[in-house]
């Protein structure tokens, strides 16, 4: 007979371990899958293109219902998971509903940070995680709305974007000194914030928010220096938080995150958790590629290869706003120990760092060129070194290839 296992859970990294799991041991489980959203998985990567009008909300989901169907999957959608009873193995719905299980995978993805300022209740004030909040910004943004993102992170800028495409006039308001700080160099996010302004969208930064201001509605965006932005939207995108709730009153092992080992198993054995819910080594990530390893693993370990451990991943972004290439991976500011190769051409908007730790490729920043980013990934993934084609490193694939043979 099958063996009952639960997903908590129906985002990115819930889809893919099904996917991963059904290839390699179909019909060994018995899988229900229980999301909170009303709907089909989809890809949460594309909802700044949904945003932007680029792409329509139905083209987004990862896996049309069919597939679920063949896979004999049992699919909950439209239903949170409420708690976990370690004990007897089950775990309750918000309808009532309890589902057995000899494995579970809490795959409950995150939360955006909701700002501790007055105002975060007011009608108008939004925030940018799901289909959701999607349709609702979307319905809030026309021609000449007034709209404030909170945030100059990748999230806030295509956010940013999508409603600067949509009409409204937008500014960003940051924190910190420079756009995207967690993935660019000073001098990428200067480039960066100039291309952003050249589309119209105005970059405050150093900019504390100390209050959203109005009756009912948001009227205005308080900054700690007294300055106000009038908005008739704002949204917040000013970073996430792994969603445990579920796992803490389970008294499951939690930190940031849900606490994961290298088997990607909780504190509890046979609860596993995968994605930006789960802590690994200290880390919660952000992003979806370390959430589709985390899948691999997982479901190789429960189709029965028990040598596959996860030890971490290589973080990599690219941003999603037309127009603008960016990305960066790896140690992308450099550590000490570590050499920068750096390319500008002003001419062609171009901006390049590789850094280089002990003859090997560590990080890489690129700004207009991003064609040879996925190959930097590559390299900097392997850890192979780089000293044979150093000369040519820097001008990509093709001719540090070419060069090398
Ligand atoms: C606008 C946007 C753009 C992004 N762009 C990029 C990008 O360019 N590159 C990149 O790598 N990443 C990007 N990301 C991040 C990426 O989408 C996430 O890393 C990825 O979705 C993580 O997958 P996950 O399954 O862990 O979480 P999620 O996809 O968030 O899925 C978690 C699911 O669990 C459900 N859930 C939570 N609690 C319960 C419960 N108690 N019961 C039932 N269901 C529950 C949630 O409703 C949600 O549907 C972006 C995210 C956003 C919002």
């Amino acid at each position: 007979m099958s063996e009952p296992l639960v997903v908590i859970g129906n985002g990115m990294a819930a889809a893919r371990f099904v996917e991963e799991l059904a290839t390699r041991a179909l019909g060994r489980y018995a899988i229900a899958v229980v999301g909170e959203e009303p709907r089909l998985a989809y890809n949460r990567v594309l909802l700044s293109a949904v945003l932007g009008r680029d792409v329509k909300s139905s083209e987004i989901e990862l896996k049309p219902a069919q597939w679920w169907r063949e896979r004999g999957v049992t699919l909950l959608y439209g239903h949170a998971a409420v708690a976990i009873d370690t004990g007897i193995r089950r775990v309750r719905l918000a309808n009532g509903m309890t589902l057995p299980f000899t494995n579970l995978v809490l795959a409950t993805g995150s939360r955006p940070i909701r700002l501790p300022v007055p105002g975060m209740d007011l009608r108008g004030v939004l925030t940018f995680r799901d289909l959701g909040d999607v349709a609702a910004i979307g319905g809030a943004a026309t021609k000449g709305t007034r709209a404030v993102v909170i945030g100059g992170g990748l999230l806030g800028l295509e956010a940013a974007h999508g409603l600067a495409k949509a009409g409204a006039n937008v500014s960003i308001v940051h924190l910190m000194d420079r756009l995207m700080e967690r993935q660019l160099d000073a001098r990428a996010a200067t480039m960066l914030q100039r291309a952003i302004e050249a589309k119209g969208i105005e970059v405050y930064l150093q900019a504390s928010t100390a209050a959203i201001r109005g009756a009912c509605r948001v009227e205005a965006v308080e900054l700690a220096d007294r300055r106000t932005l009038d908005a008739d939207l704002v949204v917040v995108a000013t970073g996430v938080r792994a969603n445990v709730e579920l796992a803490r009153t389970a008294d499951l092992k939690v930190d940031r995150g849900v606490v994961v080992d290298d088997r990607l198993q909780t504190s509890r054995a046979g609860i596993h958790a995968i994605g930006e819910c789960a802590e690994h080594r200290g880390v919660c990530y952000g992003l979806v590629e370390p959430a589709y390893e985390q899948a691999r693993v997982l479901a190789r370990r429960l189709a029965g290869d028990m040598s596959a451990t996860y030890a971490g991943s290589v973080l990599a972004t690219n941003l999603k706003v037309s127009g603008v290439n960016v990305f960066s991976a790896g140690d992308f500011l450099g550590a000490s120990g570590t050499e920068s190769i750096v390319f500008t051409d002003p001419g062609l908007d171009t901006y390049k760092r590789l850094v280089i730790a002990d003859g090997r490729l560590v990080g890489a920043v690129l700004y207009g060129d991003t064609e040879d980013g996925l190959w930097y990934l590559d390299l900097i993934r392997s850890g192979a070194s780089t000293e044979r084609i150093r000369g040519d490193l820097m001008f990509g694939r093709a001719l540090a290839e070419r060069m090398a043979a």
